[in-house]
């Protein structure tokens, strides 16, 4: 008889309470899907913190794996593009979320979901960019393709002190990119972000308060936007002609009150990046970009990794806005 494996598994009780637990799951709990793999690593992320509170109704039917990203090695193929012992990534199309995630020894999807890692780099390494990183580099990506050059100017990465503002930070900085790093831990984190590769860091407040004015001085070539909310309104205020904001996430807020003089008056572009659904063509390019070309060893000094049993108090943390930097999760500790 095949062993059990460990996984942390969501509960909803009676009266709408989400409890985790970690507990022991055989091969057939698990979903369909042509590709069984042992999981490695995954990571932690700020949807991960929603899902692990029960907020937002990202999942709906209950016992849950959570766990939005994992890397680990194929354990079982029925995909002619996996053998046993491939190495592989996977992010989004709704892992952890509509189809059990990486928070398990064990995982099973759809093949075609799947990346093969590129040489060189190690399933642990794959997690301390992650989902996030995945997305940092799609947003690097996103200002490059709209054409925004270093000599354009200043590119602003609000969030700093998280993943995906940290790994944009990076990114940009490691393409040549002059980068200001907008944070609401300037005190503590200042160091940490110029060791990333921010030329300045400013506070969260100072930035904000610009967000009364439709129209402020223009001051960004491109922005990286994690935070939403009046941030990204004042940044908005505050691009250069024909800038561009790409934006990620809404920790602060997905309402965004701007004037459309930015627009208008500056031909300012706002543009969205979605990490979930992406082909597989731009999924192998970005994993080969982040092998080749990313700066490894800077995202692993910002990386924190731990138990599976340290998610729930994490879960906490991330919401909070207190997890500096990625934390990946090592699901066989
Ligand atoms: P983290 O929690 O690691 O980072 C978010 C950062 O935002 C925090 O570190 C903090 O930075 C800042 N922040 C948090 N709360 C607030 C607040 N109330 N007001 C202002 N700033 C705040 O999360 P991630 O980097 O993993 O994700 C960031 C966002 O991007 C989330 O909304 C997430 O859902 C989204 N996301 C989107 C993806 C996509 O495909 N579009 C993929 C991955 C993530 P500091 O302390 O430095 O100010």
């Amino acid at each position: 008889m095949e062993k059990g494996f460990r996984a942390l598994v969501l509960d909803r009780s009676a009266d709408g309470v989400i409890r985790a637990a970690i507990t022991t799951l055989n091969e057939e709990d698990l979903p369909a899907g042509s590709v069984s793999v042992d999981v490695e690593y995954s990571t932690l992320n700020y949807k991960d913190g929603m899902i692990l509170k029960g907020l937002g109704r990202l999942v709906r039917d209950y016992p849950h794996v959570p766990g939005i990203d994992f890397a680990g090695r194929v354990s079982a193929s029925h995909d002619p593009r996996f053998v046993e012992g491939d190495a592989v990534v996977l992010t989004g199309w709704g892992i952890g979320e509509r189809h059990w995630g990486g928070y398990a020894a064990r995982a099973r999807a759809p093949g075609g979901w799947l990346v093969r890692l590129p040489e060189g780099l190690s399933t642990h390494r794959a997690m301390a960019f992650g989902t996030a990183g995945f997305t940092a580099m799609l947003a690097a990506d996103a200002i490059e393709d709209a054409g925004i050059q270093p000599v354009d100017g200043e590119v602003l990465v609000t969030g700093a002190g998280g993943g995906v503002g940290g790994i944009a930070i990076a990114a940009l900085a490691a393409r040549g990119y002059s980068v200001t790093a907008v944070t609401g831990r300037a005190k503590t984190l200042s160091g940490r972000l110029k060791g990333l590769g921010a030329r300045a860091v400013i506070d969260r407040a100072a930035l904000a308060a610009g967000s009364s004015r439709p129209l402020d001085k223009a001051r960004w070539a491109a922005c990286v936007d994690a935070v939403g909310g009046p941030l990204l309104a004042a940044a908005l205020s505050q691009m250069k002609e024909g800038g561009v904001a790409a934006a990620c996430g809404l920790a602060a807020s997905g309402d965004v009150c701007a004037s459309l003089l930015p627009f208008l008056l500056r031909g300012v572009r706002l543009q969205g990046v979605n990490s979930v659904y992406q082909p597989l063509a731009v999924r192998e390019r970005i994993w080969h970009r982040i092998a080749g070309e990313a700066p490894l060893d800077a995202i692993e000094a910002i990386t924190e990794t731990v138990p599976l049993s340290r998610v729930p108090a994490l879960a906490d943390a991330i919401l909070a806005g207190r997890v500096a930097g990625r934390s990946v999760v090592d699901v066989r500790a």
